[in-house]
């Protein structure tokens, strides 16, 4: 029986995420033949669950001080070349509208699977292929050319773009094979971790935020250099919400989370006004005035606190310590619910070993990685598509 010669293209995506359909549909549609493979029987299911089923697709604030890299300048370039109003031109060219909720971050309209259809829209347009369903079994590479053995024959191409993500999320998929593949070929990883993440606790603090989970508050957390003011949620196994999300990112194992319970409200100055206009309202009421109640009794109780005291019995020193516990709140995450919930990976394919113009390696020519695979991790509100976009669009190279 002859030997089936494997399909020749000019250019192999391995991954139909965000990243990969988008970087292959801009090939496509410069006159590329491109290929796509993913093992999944959907492409980019990401985008479908993001931002609640709305794709938090971009952010107005984009910059590269939004994204943790081991170079913060590595992701400049593409951004500056592929900005939040190239993806909204195009939303605009497909029909697409979109609304901004908060801290410049911008939803899609008509839902994520309508941004989904337009990758495959553009892909098409270009005439590209999209292999589903399709396990990538080697990856080999040999007098400039790429040799990728699948589960559906082998294919060969000049340009490999791998644009498989990070480790985030396992049961939809994620896999570690860009990590394997830039070992394979020289490329260094920065230490990965799970990023955008909630924390969890043992202990007193875990019966204690579990006692309130679902209640929220606005805090600002901070760890490490960073800090976040935004809404933060109680869990049945610890804290999460954007400002505990974003923290986490920045937080390394060990170290403590400082939280300031409403950072814009001087809360000695609201208990000691209380007292002064309702001197017989208990402690409970005036917390209750600015916390959900459960909320409020847990504090009173971590502080040892009767929350039946009346406020005319309490000194301006014990509530000046009360209200430096809640603006000097320092917890000890156990750690973190890992990349079974985390929204991405930190860490990554080392930039020092790639181009910032085009996603190249600087080892192997015609070798890329794009997307959440490579060492920029965006905060949380759409920055992380944002880098899709625009690491796509820099490896594309039209
Ligand atoms: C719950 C959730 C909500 C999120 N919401 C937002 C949001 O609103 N805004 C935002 O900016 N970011 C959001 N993110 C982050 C965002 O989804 C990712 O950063 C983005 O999808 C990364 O794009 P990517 O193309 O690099 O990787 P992915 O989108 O993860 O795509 C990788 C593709 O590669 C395929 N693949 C993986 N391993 C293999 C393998 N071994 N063989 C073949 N194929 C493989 C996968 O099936 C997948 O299709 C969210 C993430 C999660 C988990």
């Amino acid at each position: 029986m002859p030997t089936q010669l494997p399909q020749h293209h000019d250019a192999i995506v391995l991954g139909a995420g965000a990243a990969g359909l988008f970087c292959a549909a801009r090939m496509g549609q410069a006159g590329r033949r491109v290929l796509v493979i993913d093992h999944a029987a959907k492409p980019a299911e990401k985008v479908r669950i993001s931002g609640g089923g709305r794709c938090n697709f971009t952010n107005l604030e984009t910059k590269a001080d939004r994204f943790l890299s081991a170079n913060p300048h590595f992701a400049k370039s593409a951004l500056a070349r592929y900005t939040p109003w190239d993806f909204i031109g195009l939303m605009g060219r497909h029909g697409l509208t979109w609304h901004e909720k908060t801290l410049g971050q911008l939803f899609c309209d008509q839902k994520s699977g309508a941004i989904i259809q337009m990758l495959l829209d553009e892909l098409a347009a270009g005439q590209g292929e999209l292999r589903l369903g399709t396990k990538i079994e080697a990856v080999t590479h040999a007098d400039g050319v790429f040799r990728v053995e699948t589960s559906g024959g082998a294919v060969t191409a000049p340009k490999l773009v791998v644009a498989t993500g990070g480790l985030s999320i396992p049961k939809m998929g994620a896999t570690g094979l860009a990590y394997d593949i830039a070992r394979q070929f020289g490329q260094d990883i920065a230490p990965t971790k799970a990023a955008l993440v909630p924390f969890v606790f043992t202990g007193a603090d875990h019966e204690d935020f579990a006692s309130i989970s679902g209640v929220a508050c606005e805090v600002r957390a901070a760890a490490g250099s960073a800090a976040f003011e935004e809404a933060m949620l109680f869990t049945h196994r610890g804290l999460s919400g954007p400002a505990i999300l974003q923290v986490s990112s920045y937080w390394t194992p060990g170290e403590a989370v400082t939280l300031t319970l409403l950072p814009g409200t001087d809360i000695a100055e609201t208990l000691k006004a209380a007292k002064r206009n309702h001197a017989l309202q208990s402690l409970g009421t005036a917390l209750e005035a600015l916390f959900a109640k459960r909320l409020a009794d847990l504090v009173l109780r971590r502080a040892g606190l009767e929350t039946g005291a009346r406020l005319a019995d309490l000194s301006h020193a014990t509530l000046d310590a009360l209200a430096a516990q809640l603006t000097r709140w320092a917890v000890r995450p156990a750690g973190t619910e890992g990349y079974r919930t985390a929204e991405v990976t930190a860490g990554g394919v080392d930039t020092a070993g790639l181009s910032s113009k085009t996603m190249e390696s600087r080892h192997v020519p015609g070798l890329h990685f794009i997307g959440e695979c490579v060492d920029v991790t965006g905060w949380l509100g759409g920055y992380n598509f944002q880098w899709a976009w625009a690491s796509a669009a820099a490896a594309a190279g039209e």
